[in-house]
């Protein structure tokens, strides 16, 4: 992959001066790090700006260039990877002209992570403390035995904020989240006392919500027209 600069430009000219060839090689592999679907949202893989060699470009670069280029099927992850860090990124002004936002694609920016972030808070709140409702846990040694007693909520509650507290202003909905901590060599859930039956049920709980967000992203941007 050529670094950011060398790309823009090869994607500008292959579309001014109509070189068909080249520019389907160019989405192919736009199509593979700004995915249409969530299938294409492989964890191993680079994903958004990473995949560019050298420097790394800002994702608002990234952003503007695709909105100018009207590559549509790739916005929605575009719009995702300049909001989830967060508005200070979004309106950074120290940033060079080209990866300053005009202001309707910041507005759209905005109001986008605004519903993505509470649809993360809200759901993250019910699947990790209203995740037994009446089958409180079986498993001896759990903390969520007894869901509303004082050790269960202090592990929700240490849970919930790492999940979404550092994702600060941003968000981290559609990031796989790491429930287990290594403890001098063994790997503890990071809410203390909590079974591996129950961190399966929040891991495969999170994966649809991570799917609820991501066939959520054209609508909370306005891009559906
Ligand atoms: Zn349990």
């Amino acid at each position: 992959m050529p670094d950011f600069t060398t790309f823009s430009s090869l994607l500008r000219i292959t579309a001014k001066y109509e070189m068909p060839a080249i520019r389907s090689q160019i989405l192919e592999v736009i199509r593979d790090a700004y995915p249409e679907t969530f299938e294409g949202l492989g964890s191993s893989k680079p994903l958004g700006e990473g995949i560019f060699s050298g420097r790394a470009p800002h994702p608002n670069e990234v952003l503007n260039l695709f909105v100018q280029q009207n590559l549509t099927s790739a916005l929605p992850m575009a719009y995702y990877m300049a909001t989830r860090r967060g508005l200070n990124s979004l309106m950074d002004r120290r940033l060079p002209r080209n990866a300053t936002l005009p202001l309707e694609i910041l507005q759209s920016a905005m109001g986008g992570l605004m519903r993505l972030r509470e649809l993360e808070l809200n759901e993250t709140h019910d699947l990790i403390f209203e995740q037994n409702g009446s089958h409180p846990c079986s498993a001896s040694n759990c903390s969520s035995r007894a869901p509303t007693g004082p050790a269960a909520l202090a592990a929700y509650h240490q849970v919930f904020d790492r999940m979404v507290g550092s994702s600060q202003l941003g968000t981290k909905v559609l990031q796989v989240p790491e429930f287990y901590e290594d403890l001098d060599g063994e790997l503890r859930c990071i809410g203390p006392g909590i079974c591996t039956g129950c961190v399966e049920r929040w891991e495969s709980k999170h994966a649809e919500l991570r799917k609820k967000a991501w066939v959520a992203l054209p609508d909370v941007f306005g891009l559906n027209g």
